[in-house]
C-alpha cells in the first residue's frame, strides 16, 4: 500500500493539452475518485499514473519512488478498466492467477493467493467455472480479484462499473467499497458519475480541460464548489 502523489503533470496529444498542469495526493489507503464531462483528461490521467502514458513534464510519486520514468509492469499497479476482458478459455481460478505465474509466484502460493483472493470476492465455490458460467457482476468480482492478487501497492479503476444495468451497480459499488476497505489498497476511481464520485470517496478530483479544478472530500466540494461549472456539474447529481 502507498501513497501516491501527481505533481504538475502536462500531457500533449499534439496540440490539445489533455493535462495542463494537474497535481493532486491519493493518501495512502483512501478511496479516490477523478470526477469530469467526458474529454476532460480523466482517463489520461489515470494512464499516466499506470505508466501507459508518460507525462510531458511532471513526476508521480507511489510511496517513496518517483515512477514517472518507470515502465508500467515495474510500478506495482493493479488495475480493472470497464472492457477488461476475461480469458474465456481459462477457468476462474487460473484468470486470477495469470499475474502470479508471470511473477513465477510458484504453484503453493499461487493456489493460496488464488483462494484468498476468492473468498474476498465472494466467490469461493467458483474457481473451478469458466467465465461465461458467471454473471456479469460474478465476472466483474474475478477482473477485481485479478487486479488484487499480486497485492499491488496502488488499485486503478476506470469506469468499471459502467456496463452493469443501475441496481448491479449499486450492489458492486458497495462490494467495491467493502474489498477496498478491508484491504486498504490506495485506490483510485474514473468515473464520470457525480453520485458514484460522492457516495464512494473519501476525496474527489475534479477536472474540466484537463485541469484539476477542484479536490476535496466529496462534501466540502458539493458544499463548496470553486465555481458555477462544478455547482452545476455536482447539481446533476441530484
Ligand atoms: P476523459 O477520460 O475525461 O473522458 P480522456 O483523458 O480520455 O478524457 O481525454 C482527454 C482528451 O485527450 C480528449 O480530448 C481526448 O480526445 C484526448 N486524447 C486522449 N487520448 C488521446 C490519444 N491517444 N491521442 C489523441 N488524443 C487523445
Amino acid at each position: 500500500m502507498a501513497e501516491v502523489s501527481v505533481q504538475n503533470i502536462t500531457k500533449s496529444f499534439g496540440s490539445l493539452k489533455a493535462l495542463n498542469d494537474v497535481t493532486m495526493d491519493f493518501p495512502d489507503g483512501g478511496f479516490f475518485a477523478l470526477l469530469g464531462p467526458s474529454g476532460s483528461g480523466k482517463t489520461t490521467l489515470l494512464r499516466t499514473i499506470a505508466g501507459f502514458i508518460f507525462a510531458d513534464s511532471g513526476s508521480i510519486r507511489i510511496g517513496d519512488e518517483f515512477v514517472e520514468n518507470t515502465p508500467v509492469e515495474k510500478r506495482d499497479i493493479g488495475m480493472m478498466f470497464q472492457n477488461y476482458a476475461l480469458f474465456p478459455n481459462m477457468t476462474v481460478a487460473d484468470n486470477i492467477g495469470f499475474g502470479l505465474r508471470v511473477r513465477k509466484v510458484g504453484a503453493t502460493e499461487e493456489k493460496r493467493r488464488i483462494g484468498e483472493a476468492l473468498e474476498l470476492v465472494q466467490l469461493g465455490q467458483h474457481g473451478d467455472r469458466k467465465p461465461h458460467q458467471l454473471s456479469g457482476g460474478q465476472r466483474q468480482r474475478v477482473a477485481l480479484a485479478r487486479a488484487i492478487v499480486t497485492n499491488p501497492r496502488v488499485l486503478l479503476l476506470d469506469e468499471p462499473l459502467s456496463a452493469l444495468d443501475k441496481a448491479l451497480r449499486v450492489d458492486m459499488q458497495f462490494e467495491l467499497k467493502r474489498i477496498q476497505r478491508e484491504i486498504g489498497i490506495t485506490t483510485v476511481f474514473v468515473t464520470h458519475d457525480q453520485e458514484e464520485a460522492l457516495t464512494l470517496s473519501d476525496k474527489i478530483g475534479i477536472l474540466r480541460d484537463g485541469k484539476m479544478i477542484q479536490a476535496g472530500p466529496p462534501r466540502e466540494v458539493y458544499n463548496n464548489p470553486v465555481d458555477l461549472f462544478t455547482a452545476a456539474f455536482l447539481g446533476e447529481a441530484n
